[in-house]
């Protein structure tokens, strides 16, 4: 039998704390590697809670309700992020006036490398692209992705957008013709040209547009923090302001920006930060949040 190690021991006592004021919060995942999403749930039983905010990794943010007497939050952790203990704190106002603060240490575990990906990319395909233009089309979806919307839109499990094989993970670490040097931060789906793309979830289309590098690019707001991105589209099927189900055509696939070949980029984000759509896909989020 496996032995207790005060190590472990920890864990279990932050995964699940009681307050003063009778609040159970839990977190999902005792330890969290960067790129992943950090879930938070208060269970309030005796539905004393009138608001409630956190601060986490130098911001602060509303929790949403999540049914009868919980509360949640989820919250991105870039994959730059260094390992080490970093401070979680609430803030809970009651309905009766009463107020508590209270902090958690989080265990972030930075920069697991599963395997390094270097590509090439014929010059010929890379000539429009510069520093300026590629800072800018990254600041351009950081701002799209890390708008807030209290709806929530998205319901259980996210799908894969198209039945394609993975060929480049999430925590790919690459490097473009032995230049720029980055994290993946989403899965590379090698599909044949013209393959249909789908909504992972519900959600509204918040852009369509062609860009320099990302190529035709879709995004859609799912609500409460939470985007998918779908880039190097051959053909854009839904224009911005639609409301799509899951499973919603919204484009084909193709491999228009800097691309090697037809594929679907596709990534999930959480307030702003890509992260592994793993944990959405198999629904254990979900799950975390919703069932009891
Ligand atoms: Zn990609």
């Amino acid at each position: 039998m496996k032995s207790l190690s005060l190590f472990n021991l920890f864990f279990l006592l932050l995964y699940l704390s009681g307050t003063a004021i009778g609040l159970d919060v839990e977190f999902y995942r005792e330890k969290i590697f960067s790129g992943k999403t950090l879930v938070v749930l208060i269970k309030d039983k005796d539905e004393k809670i009138g608001n409630v905010r956190g601060n986490f990794l130098g911001s602060e943010f509303d929790f949403y309700r999540a049914g009868d007497g919980k509360y949640f939050c989820a919250r991105g952790v870039n994959i730059y992020m260094k390992s080490g203990k970093y401070p979680f704190s609430l803030d809970v106002r009651c309905r009766n006036g009463e107020e508590e603060k209270s902090e958690y240490k989080i265990i972030i575990e930075g920069g697991k490398i599963e395997k390094k990906d270097k590509i090439k990319i014929a010059e010929e395909n890379i000539k429009d692209v510069t520093k300026e233009n590629s800072d800018n089309e990254n600041i351009y979806i950081s701002l799209i992705v890390r708008q807030v919307t209290t709806n929530r839109l998205w319901r259980g499990n996210f799908m894969m957008p198209v039945k394609g094989v993975i060929t480049s993970p999430f925590y790919g670490f690459r490097s473009i013709n032995n230049g720029a040097k980055f994290f993946h931060q989403g899965l590379d789906l090698a599909c044949p040209e013209g393959t249909e793309v789908k909504a992972s979830n519900d959600g509204e289309v918040v852009l369509t547009e062609k860009l320099i590098s990302r190529g035709n690019t879709v995004i859609i707001n799912h609500g409460q923090g939470i985007f998918s991105v779908y880039y190097h589209l051959s053909r854009i099927e839904v224009k911005e302001k639609d409301i799509l189900k899951k499973g919603d055509l919204l484009g084909l696939s193709g491999m228009t920006g800097i691309s090697t070949g037809p594929h679907l980029h596709w990534s999930i984000f959480a307030n702003g930060v890509a992260v592994d759509p793993a944990d959405w896909i198999d629904g254990s989020i979900e799950k975390f949040i919703f069932e009891d």
